[in-house]
């Protein structure tokens, strides 16, 4: 290569390393774990990162490095640099250094297995939650007895791996070591308190649900007083996308929901937030269907039933997504 041809060549490369359209706007949300259930090894975890910028959370940790080799092998980890002195694989790496952080909506299993799973060769990191979450992962898993206390409290010796990190309901935070900050609401899941986090980067948010049941089933306002936080958000086009769940098909019974939501349930809840954000609001909205429940029954699976029931109500004109462990979405 010529001297100039090089230097155009480096220039260019500059450029492009430094253009706003790498920089993006929105998040990469990368599935660590779609379903909420029975099925070990793709449990409820996703990795959100602004776009243009890897340094990541996860909302929840059901699965972690099973989510991780997974979205390796379908490329959806292919943007990621792994220092030539790194002594780790590219999942090792983006485990290690990339997620910053994790934010747990409650303390069920399926929510966590994977980051205790993970404990022994992670790295120091804090794991976000409300105060009864935090408890909950310190008195029932860190313990030394369900496993090693890796927290930096409770049982000695602590192997100080995860900071449990106490949320303020409805006050934003900083996600130590990312460009993202997060709040967090609570949500009535049949008794437990759970969590919903609004992760914000700039203008830029993203709303990500644990586990919720129907207000009206819950006799509780709180997924309402969540829509009421972001309804501006949504208003303006601020808000990206949504991740919550749908556990169950609509031929499920209310009194058999165990704190969870249905298609018809979901509907009636964002003619809520509609009606709080304007008419037309939320058409186009992209909203990420999680922790459907993996059936062992032969016949139709439970997300090709669940998202048929939300299409044929979708008078909203919401994007509903049926996420698979592995994929990678820009919203
Ligand atoms: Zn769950
Ligand atoms: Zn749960």
């Amino acid at each position: 290569m010529k001297p100039l041809t090089r230097l155009l060549a480096a220039t260019a490369l500059l450029s492009a390393v430094a253009s706003p359209a790498h920089a993006g706007e929105g998040f990469d949300i990368v599935v660590l774990g779609a379903r909420g259930g029975i099925q070990d090894g793709n449990l409820s975890a996703f990795m959100i990162s602004p776009a243009g910028d890897d340094r990541a959370v996860t909302c929840d940790a059901g699965s972690l490095v099973g989510g991780l080799v997974a979205a390796d092998a379908r490329g959806a980890l292919d943007g990621v640099a792994v220092p030539a002195d790194s002594p780790y694989t590219r999942v090792g790496y983006v485990l290690t250094d990339r997620i910053r952080g994790y934010l747990v909506s409650h303390a069920h299993m399926d929510h966590v297995a994977g980051l205790v799973a993970a404990s022994p060769d992670d790295s120091e990191k804090p794991v976000y939650g409300l105060p009864s979450v935090t408890e909950r992962l310190q008195r029932n898993y860190f313990n030394w007895e369900a496993w090693p206390n890796f927290a930096f409290e409770g049982e000695p010796p602590q192997l100080r791996k995860y900071r449990l990190t106490d949320l303020v309901p409805g006050e934003a935070r900083p996600l130590d070591g990312t460009a993202m900050q997060v709040t967090a609401w609570p949500l009535s899941h049949a008794g437990v308190e759970s969590t919903a986090f609004l992760v914000e980067r700039g203008e830029d948010a993203i709303l990500c649900f644990g586990d919720t049941g129907p207000d009206e089933v819950e006799k509780s306002s709180a997924m309402r007083d969540v829509w009421a936080a972001v309804a501006d958000r949504v208003r303006q086009k601020r808000l990206k996308a949504i991740i919550i769940e749908v556990s169950y098909a609509n031929a499920q019974p209310d009194k058999f929901l165990f704190g969870h939501l249905t298609p018809a349930w979901l509907r009636r809840s964002l003619e809520e937030l509609e009606a709080m954000a304007g008419p037309g609001s939320l058409n186009g909205l992209p909203v990420v269907v999680s922790h459907v429940k993996y059936s062992l029954k032969a016949g139709l699976p439970p997300t090709q039933v669940i998202l048929g029931e939300l299409e044929a109500g979708n008078t909203l004109g919401v994007r509903y997504i049926m996420p698979e462990q592995g994929d990678r979405w820009r919203f």
